[in-house]
């Protein structure tokens, strides 16, 4: 295999070329390094042990002198190097890297936070020129300490002597501060009375914490809720107060060895972790270990991180245990990033609060990756990575804002060679969620002062973003259709050239098609500017609509009918309800027709028992994904190709025969997966042999599905493909901002 690295940080002039080539050829790679105008270039080819090795090493013993903000890593196809070699930069001149991506804790930082001769002793603001907030404090550019929220606090001497000393690590250091001159910590109780300050707040908190409290926590670009991962009152207590039911909460644990008590770590899994983005990384649970059940009351997974700024590594070593760390907000509003905010939901949602006086510039919660295929995918791309640009193997023609679909939004604003995306947005089904919407295209739109020639939107014009770009940018507004820019966003971070086309799969639960249906298991051939729909699963009636996304037993009952079964014999729900649905499916009432890939899991997951309801996004599908991954099931189920359509009806009898014979639900849920890549390998090859093409890409939050994605990865090669996934931006719709704006840019 190849990895291809983006490095950005301080990476010029410091020894890091010979560094990497030193260490490259150690371990017998080939490829190449090379200084780039955002940092450092590098190429390696071989095995993907030695490739996983180099990433780690490069980190752990990178030159002192050298400082790494981001690595954007992509393990691609092999090109055949024949040796290692420091290439010659095609440009000379200074790094600039616009607005830098949050830093988690360095080493160096780290131990003088835990060293109680230093001055900055248990100081939880902590920071350095390796380190610290960036993106969450910077109000304008360039960055300099008056333009962020740290302006209000005038170093004191010391501090002072370090930010002027091009020999200290903290020169220039903007957030620069210690416990004499820099911001502090409080700790208010459920009535809004403070009760400790500094220090004394912090240990008042791990007391708090061990009585089963939840509390909110202000950290680097919002507030957490916390409470005690091992304490199931406490964690169910959570669950009540949040209203979320069974999505599972991320857990923060003190270190990686704690991470190894609780959940399996491969090594690649070990460097998402311990990168410097700090990730949550979706990890599994070990058998028999003490995480309270409510943390993820439906699944095995568990999603871990790391404590990434001091304020965490104080708690968590004060309390030793692991805590709940989630989003603090009220049902699917944008998480909370004001001490304001935070009081209007004390001695309600939380008993208590750790507020501190660093402003934060705006809203960016954790980001989330999960380890499928040997490759790091993200699922949300945002704290560590945002507003880091995605490199483009081309240049845009023109200047482009692209405002993305309706769920998991970013933003994104793209010029010359580079797509800087903005952090999760979330789904915007409230005024909260639009108004963070619009604040974060003013911000990107103020923060690299790029005037769009073109906005792009999706093509639902029911969409506040569609609406919103219409109202506000008029007749610059192009629209590209969802599964296009879901199948750009792939192409364009692999780097295929403009003029190369691919054959896509782009499978989702929603997006607005053509034909005005939902579409959402699409075939493409696509180019960056053209497609052609080639295939796709054969329409059926979502009865209610959106409620059905909801309700899946509803899409079972159509699947059902379409076969000519009765739903009765199947579903053990309400007859008056499955009476009800199959009415609405017979009338075609409020029933659009869809070809989604994601109902159709939704739709077998509950015809199989294990979700007629769901109460967060795509549970079914994934519930179903997990239980089908014990089953060791290699066969499959029949499907019929005809004028363009996935018959799926023959696949459905077999299951429904399956489930009659009592089959286990892991073995049919197997067979299903098998289905679907069987599908995707019989649509490839009909393909290829129409076009000549060879390039299959993967695209669409149904690729978040890791049986899926990896018997393609593992198939699709087999039989002569190349195959291309997503690991720079998610496959979800969080990763459509960037194919919009790179269609925008080229069309
Ligand atoms: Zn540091
Ligand atoms: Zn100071
Ligand atoms: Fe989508």
């Amino acid at each position: 295999m190849r990895l291809k690295l983006y490095v950005t940080g301080v990476v010029q002039g410091v020894g890091f070329r010979p560094f990497v080539y030193r260490l490259a050829t150690e371990l017998g790679l080939k490829g190449y390094v090379l200084n780039s105008e955002t940092g450092v270039v590098i190429e390696v080819e071989g095995e993907k042990e030695r490739l996983e090795e180099f990433l780690k090493r490069l980190q752990s013993e990178k030159p002192p002198a050298s400082q790494i903000f981001s690595i954007d890593k992509k393990f691609l196809e092999e090109v055949g190097y024949s040796g290692f070699e420091i290439r010659k930069s095609e440009k000379k001149g200074e790094v600039k890297v616009a607005v830098l991506p949050d830093l988690s804790t360095c080493k160096e930082c780290l131990s003088e936070l835990f060293d109680p001769e230093n001055r900055r002793y248990r100081y939880p603001f902590i920071n350095c020129t390796n380190c610290g907030p960036r993106f969450t404090i910077i109000l304008s550019l360039p960055y300099d300490r008056p333009n962020t929220t740290m302006k209000d606090f005038e170093m004191c001497e010391k501090c002072r002597e370090e930010y002027e000393n091009p020999l200290d690590r903290r020169f220039h250091a903007q957030p620069n501060a210690c416990p004499v001159c820099g911001p502090h910590v409080w700790l208010v109780n459920g009535e809004g009375e403070t009760v400790a300050e500094r220090d004394k707040a912090l240990k008042v908190l791990v007391e708090w914490l061990k009585e089963g409290k939840i509390l909110a926590v202000k950290g680097l670009g919002g507030f957490h809720l916390i409470c005690d991962a091992t304490n199931e009152e406490a964690v169910a207590e959570l669950r009540r107060r949040k209203r979320r039911q069974e999505k599972p909460f991320a857990v923060m644990f003190k270190d990686l060895e704690q991470v190894r008590e609780f959940a399996e770590v491969s090594p690649l899994e070990e460097i998402a972790l311990t990168s410097v983005e700090s990730p949550i990384v979706i990890l599994k649970q070990k058998e028999g270990n003490n995480l309270a059940p409510s943390v993820s009351p439906d699944t095995k997974t568990v999603g871990a991180f790391l404590p990434y700024m001091p304020l965490h590594h104080i708690i968590l070593r004060g309390f030793g245990k692991p805590i709940v760390a989630t989003s603090c907000n009220v049902t699917d509003e944008p998480i909370m990033f004001k001490n304001s905010e935070v009081k209007n939901v004390l001695g309600n949602l939380v008993d208590g609060a750790l507020l501190h006086n660093r402003e934060i510039a705006r809203r960016c919660d954790d980001s989330v990756v999960k380890v499928m295929g040997g490759r790091v995918v993200p699922f949300r791309r945002s704290r560590g990575y945002a507003p880091l640009p995605v490199l483009l193997p081309f240049k845009l023609k023109r200047p482009v804002l692209a405002l993305g679909p309706h769920m998991k939004v970013t933003v994104a604003l793209g010029k010359g060679n580079r797509v800087y995306i903005s952090q999760h947005i979330g789904d915007i089904d409230n005024l909260k969620a639009e108004e963070f919407f619009k604040e974060t295209v003013k911000d990107l739109l103020n923060l690299f002062e790029i005037e769009p020639e073109v906005v792009v939107s999706d093509y639902h014009l029911g969409y506040f973003t569609t609406k919103f770009g219409r109202e506000v940018f008029g007749e610059r507004l192009i629209q590209v259709y969802h599964h296009h820019a879901h199948t750009i966003s792939v192409m364009a971070e692999n780097e295929v050239p403009l003029d190369k086309k691919v054959i896509a799969f782009s499978f989702d639960g929603t997006g607005y098609g053509t034909d005005g249906k939902i579409w959402g298991s699409e075939v493409l051939i696509a180019g960056y500017t053209e497609f052609e729909r080639a295939l796709h699963l054969k329409y059926f009636p979502l009865p209610g609509g959106d409620r059905a996304v909801k309700e899946p037993y509803r899409v079972a009952v159509s699947l059902l009918k379409a076969v000519g079964e009765k739903p009765e014999d199947y579903l053990k729900v309400e007859p008056e309800k499955l009476s009800f649905v199959s009415q609405m499916v017979d009338k075609g009432i409020n029933s659009p027709l869809t070809s989604s890939m994601g109902r159709l899991f939704d739709g077998v997951s509950a015809l199989l028992g294990i979700r007629y309801t769901v109460n967060y996004h795509a549970q079914g599908a994934i519930l179903l994904e997990e239980i089908s991954s014990t089953s060791k099931e290699t066969g499959s189920y029949p499907f019929k190709m005809e004028s363009g359509e996935i018959d799926w009806r023959e696949t459905l009898l077999a299951v429904l025969s399956d489930i009659k014979k009592g089959a286990p639900l892991s073995d049919v849920g197997m067979k299903f997966h098998n289905t679907v890549v069987k599908m995707v390998l019989e649509s490839a090859r009909i393909l290829r042999e129409k076009t000549g093409i060879d390039t299959v890409a993967l695209s669409g939050g149904v690729f978040q599905n890791k049986i899926l994605t990896e018997k393609c990865l593992r198939e699709l090669p087999s039989k002569g493909f190349k195959v291309l996934v997503h690991q720079v931006v998610p496959p979800n719709d969080g990763g459509l901002s960037l194919g919009q704006a790179v269609y925008g840019g080229l069309i």
